[in-house]
């Protein structure tokens, strides 16, 4: 398997891919390793943790280059991925023991019988990983599964190869044994290899069509089932809002990671009193990112990682302006080595166009007019997916009313493209089922067992 630099086209790695047979063998070392890591005491597991993220801390400069390399990502948000991963796994580290704990649910004395709830590893996982924020989406299900005694069977994903490599090896040089966080390499067909192996849970990020093969192979075999998929994420900016404020941080969260993050700043409304004013401030935003050399301490903007991306984003502009969208910058593929493509604003979009309805995943965005608060609410919720969604304004209870009636996995007031460590990851939707982070992030790679005791 080639890994190829998105920013030139340049081969920089050739790794060899885990086939059929080899993935029958590492599923089967990390179903005899199981028993004994959930065996251990959980301070065991937290001291591997705590020595994979001072391993973390030491090679992060190694890691972030790695991660510019192959998947693009400007070097400074690379550093901002790592550095973001820290806190996580402190809040994992900190909150594993109260909800890993047995609880006792009931006594009764006088019939000497007591009821518990013990939380069970699920045993092996199957963990597949999308490649924009390795840190963040592998570490959100392998960090949590590994704590609470699953085994782990990690398919970083093509696009990250060289940085899943480098995951496995701090998880190794920490103190998690070879057999129970265990590296798959490859890429649909490795995937689809991994699925056939009879694990006891799939844990999934990635875009919703190949989620929708993965629902469907798993749902049969009765096994839990976790998709964190893609989303069409909205925005609204009321009238109220000091519009130069909102376009910053609005043009922030639709070009970070060059538009491909899950939860990117897909869509924008903006109040038609405001709507004109609010477009100057946000064009000039986006013309002052600069792109170029992801390895450039200066530079915000990078290349598309996947090459398949560019041309999904030229058919969303050319769909656009043939519907009538008005271009106010970009709009084009650059004519560069590698993947490039002009951070693009469109006005005078609706839902007829593609780059409103379809995830972009990319520096691409389209900005509607909307009337009032509720013609907003209607344009938001009217998308199959449904991950997050904001509301710009001074007003907390405008904000609340409006984003009460969102259908979204996480609601922003005067703020986007955010991720916490202590509040539950979920979609509704297309944008996926089940959850990580938080407490129940941790929960979910358990099982409960309920106790009935009666003393004889
Ligand atoms: P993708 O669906 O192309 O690939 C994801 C993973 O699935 C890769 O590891 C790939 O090798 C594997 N895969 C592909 N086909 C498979 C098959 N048939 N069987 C088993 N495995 C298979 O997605 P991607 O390009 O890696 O990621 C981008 C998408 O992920 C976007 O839609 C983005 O919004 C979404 N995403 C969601 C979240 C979230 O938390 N909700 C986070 C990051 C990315």
């Amino acid at each position: 398997m080639k890994i190829t630099n998105p920013a030139t086209g340049e081969a920089i790695a050739d790794i060899e891919e885990d086939r059929g047979s080899a993935v029958r063998k590492k599923y089967a070392l990390a179903r005899g390793a199981q028993a004994d890591w959930a065996s251990l005491p959980l301070k065991k597991r937290l001291d591997a943790i705590r020595a994979f993220r001072e391993r973390v801390v030491t090679s992060l400069e190694t890691l972030a280059h790695t991660l510019t390399l192959e998947v693009g990502k400007p070097i400074r948000q690379s550093r901002n991925e790592l550095n973001g991963f820290l806190p996580r796994l402190d809040f994992f580290l900190a909150e594993a023991a109260g909800v890993l704990r047995e609880e006792k649910i009931f006594a009764d004395v006088k019939q000497n019988l007591e009821e518990r709830i013990s939380h069970e590893p699920l045993g092996v996982i199957a963990n597949i990983s999308a490649w924009n924020y390795p840190y963040f989406v592998g570490g959100n299900v392998f960090v949590p599964a590994l704590l609470a005694g699953n085994t782990v069977l990690y398919k970083p994903s093509e696009f990250a190869t060289l940085t899943g490599r480098h995951i496995a090896e701090l998880m190794h040089e920490s103190g998690v044994p070879d057999d129970v966080f265990v590296p798959v390499y490859g890429g649909a067909a490795t995937g689809a290899a991994l699925l056939r192996q009879p694990v006891d849970g799939v844990f999934f990020t990635g875009s919703y069509a190949t989620g929708a093969k993965i629902g469907a192979a798993a749902g049969r075999r009765m096994i839990k089932v976790q998709l964190e998929l893609g989303g069409k994420d909205p925005v609204y900016v009321c009238d109220d809002v000091d519009v130069k404020n909102a376009a910053a941080g609005i043009a922030d969260g639709a070009f970070y990671n060059t538009g491909q993050s899950c939860c990117s700043v897909e869509r924008i409304y903006v109040h038609e009193s405001i709507h004109d004013a609010f477009v100057d401030a946000f064009v000039a935003e986006v013309n002052g990112f600069s792109l170029g050399d992801p390895l450039d301490d200066r530079t915000y903007i990078g290349p598309i990682t996947r090459r398949p991306q560019l041309d999904v984003l030229q058919k969303q502009v050319i769909d656009a302006k043939r519907r009538g969208a008005r271009l106010m910058t970009g709009g084009n593929v650059i004519k560069r080595k590698g993947n490039w493509f002009e951070p693009t604003v469109l006005t005078e979009v609706d839902h007829r166009m593609s780059v409103m309805c379809e995830e972009s995943f990319g520096p691409v965005i389209g900005i509607q007019k909307v009337k009032d608060d509720s013609e907003a609410v209607l344009l938001m919720n009217d998308s199959e997916y449904g991950l997050t969604a904001g509301v710009y304004t001074p007003d907390e209870k405008r904000a609340r009313r409006i984003l009460s009636k969102v259908r979204s996995g996480s609601v922003y007031w005067n703020c986007c493209d955010r991720v916490s460590p202590r509040l539950p990851w979920s979609g509704v939707g297309h944008s996926g089922i089940g959850l990580t982070l938080s407490t129940y992030g941790i929960q979910t790679f358990t099982r409960p067992k309920a106790w009935h005791l009666r003393g004889a």
